[in-house]
């Protein structure tokens, strides 16, 4: 059965364009609930944990760089379908690939500084939201 949670950031090309405020209004708008969030800076080596599912991939270095470079928001986001619809919401990894209306076709600058990450799994989800947010910071 689909869970009803997902994880996102506002990654830091968007965070310091501006952009975090009308990204969180597109996805409350798209029905989904905020049931915990912070603005946080990951450090390169908390970064390439997050990421360590690429460590493989030939632009696992520069991910972890960017992704450490300035402030991000991390949320849990609740809806039904969670995980598929955010998705379908955020758009294709490369923005040039993005289907129109969707946040990384609006906001993303880069394959790479795509303005959002969403999780890819119902397993994904739960391990990315701990990750960031203990039990006490999930009350909701
Ligand atoms: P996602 O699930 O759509 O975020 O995509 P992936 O899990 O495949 O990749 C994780 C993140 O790595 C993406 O969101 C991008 O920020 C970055 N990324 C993916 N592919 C590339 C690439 O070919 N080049 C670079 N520089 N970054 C990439």
């Amino acid at each position: 059965m689909a869970s009803n949670r997902t994880f996102t950031m506002i990654k830091p090309d968007a965070f310091e364009a501006g952009n975090s405020g009308a990204i969180l209004k597109m996805i409350e708008e798209a029905g989904f609930k905020i049931v915990a969030m912070k603005a946080t800076q990951l450090t390169q080596e908390m970064a390439g944990k997050f990421y360590e599912v690429h460590k493989e991939r030939p632009f696992y270095a520069d991910l972890c760089k960017y992704m450490s470079s300035g402030p991000i928001i991390a949320a849990i986001l609740e809806k039904d379908n969670a995980v598929e619809d955010f998705r379908a919401l955020i758009g294709a990894t490369n923005p040039a690939n993005a289907a129109e209306g969707t946040i990384r076709k609006i906001f993303a600058k880069s394959i790479e500084a795509n303005a959002v990450h969403g999780s890819d799994s119902d397993e994904n989800a739960a391990i990315e939201g701990n990750f960031y947010f203990s039990q006490f910071e999930r009350v909701i």
